[in-house]
């Protein structure tokens, strides 16, 4: 059972009292990402193990952006972020895009708050000012690895006196905020959902800076502040985290907070199980949905990175997900990101497609090609006959060639040699003659035709079928032979039978 939970948020331009807004007792989980480039697939995973986690809770899903670190924010970051949430469905219920109880939901409009905080630990001695200059912390590092320490800020500036200090500060250096982690060593224990009880030591902590000389706060101190500000109940994050994780216990301990449950999503991994780099461009969720992948199959596929349902289905619809979704079953080992798994999965969600959908989806794909102004009830038959093909949509444009075509495209030289030959001869000459005595070639037709073409020259199977379709698709390979035929048609056939049985001459 959850505690009652309050949520104090002081507006930072605003001098009234502070505002009291009661959380009540629901869940409430954020998907906190830096808005410094494009949104990349983990961070899609935590994103949705979030949502899935509130959705199945009854909760609330909230996004807050991190946007403290200033030289490295990207303007347009953010709003590409909302983007593609609201394109994998992933809509967050409160953000700086819709507001809510907690707004501002952007960490550069709240930095009042941030202050406040380091404030209150100056008071109460579980902070201090500190004044190095980066010369002095360099000088400082080198010489530790000279002499083989662990590289970590000395504490010079920890114990000033009052005067001390402030002669310090009265250079005008830039002033930063540090955490006074104790110098007793001490056991701090993370309870994990995920991994259970992890123990960390004081001694590898380092005096961490909270307040930036810029006057921003660092990660800690505002990821903190607001987790407790928002009434976030539970902190579902990347693994990477779960180092900081015991800083963060400290401040809420030195606050008089009480902390979230967390749990740490295991590593994404390559194939190779090397960890996924950020850096390559295939790990960014927008070149997925350039590339046509549907939001639903990647959501299903993601879901499936460190979370399992406890049998082996693969394909779970979006309500399955949720209904069935828990931190008990996520593990610890990292998720290998299958590209070959996801590009099934992708063909699954396309083939389960009407004709309509598929239409909708596959029309930006189409309109950017040579093929925007070809006639639309043609490109819907042909969508159906390649849908079962689709792997990604945007190999849409690849299947078109072969409906459009001009007939007189030379024969490329291997499907040359397999119409060479005295069988494929016969059954064109045959198929030319059975030609004349349909008005018009749809699919039964064609069928019957080709059956009467086996039967009198005995030329079947494979003998039969690819030189046949060499020669009216000019391809060796592709969607059912008797569904594309309907779409080319009796004309264009008897045409390139023709030129077939003129070029395996
Ligand atoms: N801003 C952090 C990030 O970019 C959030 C970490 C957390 O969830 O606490 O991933």
């Amino acid at each position: 059972m959850l505690e009652t939970r309050a949520c104090w948020y002081r507006p930072p331009v605003r001098t009234e009292k502070p505002k009291l807004i009661r959380l009540m007792t629901e869940i409430r989980v954020r998907f906190a990402p830096s808005p410094t480039g494009e949104l990349h697939v983990g961070g899609l995973r935590t994103a949705l193990f979030n949502y899935l986690f509130a959705k199945h809770n009854g909760g609330r899903f909230i996004l807050r952006i991190e946007d403290t670190d200033r030289s490295r924010h990207v303007p347009e970051a953010e709003a590409r972020i909302v983007e593609l949430l609201q394109w994998a469905g992933l809509d967050p219920d409160e953000g700086p895009h819709r507001g809510g109880p907690c707004a501002p939901y952007r960490q550069s409009e709240r930095l009042e708050t941030y202050r406040a905080a380091a404030a209150e630990l100056i008071g109460k001695g579980f902070a201090y000012r500190c004044t190095c200059s980066p010369a002095t912390l360099q000088e400082m590092r080198e010489a530790q690895a000279a002499d083989g320490l662990l590289i970590r800020y000395d504490g010079r500036c920890r114990d000033l006196t009052d005067q001390e200090r402030a002669e310090k500060e009265s250079g005008g250096m830039p002033i930063v905020v540090r955490m006074k982690i104790p110098e007793r060593n001490e056991r701090i224990i993370v309870q994990d959902s995920v991994r259970g009880e992890v123990a960390f030591n004081t001694g590898q902590l380092d005096d961490q800076v909270i307040i930036k000389s810029d006057g921003y706060p660092t990660y800690h101190l505002a990821a903190v502040v607001d987790d407790h500000a928002m009434g976030i109940t539970h902190v579902l994050r990347a693994e990477e985290w779960l180092s900081s994780t015991p800083k963060h216990l400290l401040l809420y301990r030195w606050l008089g907070w009480q902390p979230p449950q967390y749990a740490h999503l295991p590593l994404l991994l390559n194939t190779d199980r090397s960890k996924m780099s950020k850096r390559k461009g295939d790990t960014s969720v927008e070149y997925y949905r350039e590339q046509g992948y549907l939001p639903d199959a990647l959501v299903n596929f993601i879901a499936l990175l460190g979370w399992s349902p406890g049998n082996d289905q693969e394909l779970i619809s979006r309500s399955e997900l949720v209904q069935k979704f828990s931190v008990d079953r996520v593990g610890k080992t990292g998720s290998v990101f299958d590209r070959d798994k996801l590009d099934w999965m992708n063909q699954q969600y396309i083939k389960a497609l009407s004709v309509e959908e598929l239409f909708s989806l596959v029309k930006p794909f189409v309109d950017a090609s040579d093929y925007a102004t070809e006639d639309q009830n043609i490109l819907r038959k042909i969508y159906a006959v390649v849908q079962p093909k689709l792997v990604k949509l945007s190999e849409i444009t690849d299947h078109l060639p072969l409906f459009f075509r001009s007939d007189d495209v030379p024969i490329e030289s291997t499907a040359l040699g397999k119409i060479k030959t005295v069988d494929a001869r016969k059954a064109f000459v045959e198929f030319r003659e059975r030609l004349h005595t349909v008005d018009e070639l749809d699919a039964p037709s064609f069928k019957e035709i080709m059956r009467e073409v086996a039967k009198s020259t005995g030329v079947k199977g494979k003998s039969l079928w690819e030189p046949m379709r060499i020669a009216l698709t000019l391809e060796t390979e592709g969607p059912e032979l008797a569904a594309v035929v309907e779409i080319l048609g009796k004309e264009k056939a008897r045409v390139r039978i023709d030129l077939a049985l003129a070029a395996s001459g």
